[in-house]
């Protein structure tokens, strides 16, 4: 077997320009959809995501403001800062980029932000919505998942569900919405046994560990749809051969950069047993985003539309 790629950027795509498009009337009305991306401290992998993220929302036509603090920004600071962003009309959507400088406790800030604009939905305001099917917020990663599943027609419904990571950000709300979505759902962890038996019985397949290439061919259940959302890197050329083969776009990447991305899925191996496969890098990634962007003109509706 052979396995489809699931095309994350184009699905993504869509929903950028379907939030782009639903932000019209809004906007029309003289309310345009804003987010304030909060960032501490100088990680160059942190900048780029926030440099991204606003990029994003300016191009779907949201006001987007990155607030760059400094590393030795103090709890007070930032406190003020957020409690100001909670305060400002303008501001929709507010995401703290995590993570932080280690003199700062994500979870005091993360519940510092106004649940109605926790475009993230980590807030337990967030969380206990998930949990209870209401409305609100869903954690943009595992919510960009379900929109891909539901948009290549993927049936959920009455399936077996593995997912492996118990994250607040990836595992866990993965599991709410694929229970709410009427799987059977499994969820694995590092104290899991029999890993790969268990991850065999998924016909569905999310892997959120962290683990670069980890779930090999004997995880996954012949014609399984896996979903990848590891983001790791490839550092020596052994690793780029072992997981692409001869794969030349990704020799030239090694090359040029000294890595590459892989997931914490085998890709040669899902290829071969999969009936569809979510790549890395352009599968789940560039769903997150867009999911903020769609969180974003939600929130915004719900406050002032
Ligand atoms: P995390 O907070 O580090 O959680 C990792 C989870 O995986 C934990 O629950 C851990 O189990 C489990 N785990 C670790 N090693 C394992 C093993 N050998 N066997 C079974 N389970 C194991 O990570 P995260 O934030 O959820 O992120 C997971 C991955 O997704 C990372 O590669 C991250 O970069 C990526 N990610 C990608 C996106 C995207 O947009 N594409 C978004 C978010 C995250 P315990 O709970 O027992 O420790």
């Amino acid at each position: 077997m052979t396995a489809r790629l699931l095309d994350g950027k184009r699905v993504a795509q869509d929903i950028r320009d379907e939030v782009k498009e639903n932000a019209k009337p809004l906007i029309a009305k003289g309310v345009t959809p804003g987010l304030a991306a909060v960032l501490v401290g100088a990680d160059a992998a942190s900048k780029l995501y926030v440099a991204s993220k606003t990029k994003a929302s300016a191009e779907a036509g949201l006001y987007s403001e990155a607030v760059l603090l400094p590393e030795a920004t103090t709890r007070e600071e930032l406190s003020e800062k957020l409690d100001e962003l909670n305060e400002r009309d303008d501001i929709d959507a507010i995401l703290l980029q995590l993570p932080l400088p280690d003199h700062l406790d994500a979870e005091e800030f993360l519940d510092r932000i106004s649940p109605a604009k926790d475009v993230d939905g980590f807030h337990p305001v967030s969380v206990g919505k998930l949990v209870q099917k209401r409305p609100g917020p869903k954690p943009c990663t595992p919510a960009g998942i379900m929109e891909m599943l539901r948009r290549e027609n993927i049936d959920v419904e009455g399936k077996r569900a593995v997912v492996i990571g118990r994250s607040d950000i990836v595992g866990k709300p993965m599991a709410m919405l694929l229970t709410h979505a009427n799987a059977t759902v499994t969820v694995c962890h590092s104290r899991t046994k029999d890993l790969p038996a268990v991850a065999r019985e998924g016909e569905i397949l999310v892997a959120a560990m962290g683990r670069p290439a980890m779930i090999r061919k004997e995880f996954i259940r012949e014609g399984a749809v896996v979903i990848d959302v590891g983001m790791n890197r490839a550092e020596t050329l052994e690793q780029v051969k072992d997981f692409f083969g001869d794969d030349e776009k990704r020799l030239r990447t090694f090359e040029k950069r000294g890595s590459t991305l892989v997931g914490d899925v085998h890709p040669k191996d899902a290829m071969e047993r999969a009936s569809a496969f979510t790549p890395v890098p352009g599968g789940v990634g560039p769903l997150t985003i867009a999911m903020l962007l769609s969180n974003t003109l939600e929130l915004a509706k719900a406050r002032r539309g």
